[in-house]
């Protein structure tokens, strides 16, 4: 079956038009055809790409909304220049990335009147994604009327966390008059890690212990036992956990009421100190930018040195709390640009772990760039993997599903 999957964040649509069947999913040999962007939607001009194997289109053009990103982008998809869809019928339905699902919304649904109402309701959790969220699914329903349109929620898998492991210490009306407690988020990536997992280990994911760390400007991490996560590092916002590229990630709360009357900070000035300028950039000064931070630390800058160690411990806590959450781990898996692409932080955070049955093997781990293998030594207990993501392909299987049901 034939699915374009979309991702729209506040100026931008991002497609990927993708081929899966059962045997497809169960050999692993789902193909993604083309794969594009609209960026700058809104701005004076805007910037239309489509890539496939051999194709490379990139275009300036205005763009004012979602609607006009769509229709110019299955333009270009539905020529000649591409033939990469031969006619919208072939399409079997669109898939849409949302952020935010709430309590309801926990697994992947065909979208109808209530289902779209309910991440409506929704927006209140994630205002920054889930009313462009919303308008890709809009431009896509006028677009392709007769079409199913299903939708997959990063927050999705994270409901079957225990209740113990999504309540806050704080009184519980919180939870029952305002829905506070932790979400999760980066959950279709963490799904597509821990089923990549057990599919390279040769074990179903019904079975599988694994910790996956999605390590990208945002980083969260996932324990699963079997398809349960037991425990998530993003809370009630994706702000808390690790250290992010511009995210404070964990802090004593008294910090953010400290600094607020420090300051004299509004609740919109504290969250864009939060948000945009902690984390790596925050901490160094420079860039939240890792590989630009491993390159100054190479030159001698202690700043980005810290940058990186601290980054690098908060992730070896988690990584060591949810083993022990676990009772021992199959396998930990790193993804995400820096994840799939740095030994450095890699062997920062899994080293001095022999204690655990933890042992990497530097070789290994520095061959590993941007590709899937293992780097643990043989004389470690738990499988060492990098496994890039992919969650559109993700995005596009739970429509297969969805559609076969
Ligand atoms: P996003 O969350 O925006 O999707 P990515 O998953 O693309 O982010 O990850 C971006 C991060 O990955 C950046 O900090 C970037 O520096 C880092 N990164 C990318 N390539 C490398 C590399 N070769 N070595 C180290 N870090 C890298």
């Amino acid at each position: 079956m034939l699915f374009l999957v979309i991702n729209c964040g506040s100026s931008s649509l991002k497609f990927k038009l993708v081929e899966t069947s059962s045997e497809q999913i169960l050999n692993n040999s789902d193909k993604i055809l083309v794969h594009g962007s609209v960026q700058d939607i809104g701005q004076d001009i805007s910037t239309l790409e489509i890539h496939d194997g051999g194709l490379d289109i990139e275009k300036e053009l205005e763009i004012t909304n979602h609607h006009e990103a769509l229709e110019k982008a299955m333009q270009i998809l539905e020529s000649d220049e591409t033939g990469a869809l031969k006619s919208i019928e072939d399409l079997d339905g669109v898939g849409h990335r949302v952020v935010h699902g709430g309590e309801l919304l926990s697994e992947s649904v065909v979208i109808d009147e209530k289902v779209e109402e309910q991440i409506e309701e929704c927006i209140q959790f994630a205002p920054l994604h889930n009313p462009h969220n919303l308008a890709g699914i809009r431009a896509a329903r006028e677009h392709f009327p007769g079409t199913p349109q299903i939708a997959a929620f990063d927050t999705g898998v994270h409901q079957t966390l225990p209740k113990k492991s999504y309540m806050y210490a704080i009184p519980r009306k919180y939870y029952e008059k305002h829905g506070i407690r932790r979400y999760g988020f980066h959950g279709l990536s963490h799904r597509y890690l821990r089923w990549r997992c057990a599919h390279m280990l040769g074990t179903s994911s019904a079975e599988i212990k694994v910790i996956t760390c999605h390590l990208g400007n945002g980083a969260s991490l996932a324990a699963f036992d079997g398809k349960t996560v037991i425990d998530t590092s993003m809370g009630f916002t994706p702000l808390e956990g690790l250290v992010m590229g511009t995210r404070s990630g964990d802090l004593d709360p008294a910090v953010v009421t400290y600094i607020m009357q420090l300051e004299d900070f509004s609740r919109e000035e504290i969250d864009r100190v939060l948000n945009k300028e902690s984390g790596l950039l925050g901490l160094s000064g420079e860039t939240n930018d890792m590989r630009t931070l491993l390159g100054l630390m190479g030159e001698g800058n202690e700043r980005a040195e810290l940058a990186i160690d601290v980054f690098s411990q908060r992730l070896k806590k988690y990584i060591c709390a949810y083993y022990g959450l676990l009772n021992a781990a199959d396998a930990i898996v790193f993804s995400g640009g820096i994840g799939e692409n740095s030994y450095a932080v890699r062997q920062r955070a899994v080293s001095g772990l022999d204690g655990l049955g933890i042992v990497p093997d530097a070789a290994a781990n520095e061959e590993l760039v941007g590709e899937e293998g293992h780097f643990s030594a043989d004389s470690g207990n738990t499988d060492l993997m990098v496994i890039p993501t992919n969650e559109e392909l993700m995005i596009a299987r739970d429509c297969y599903r969805c559609l076969k049901n």
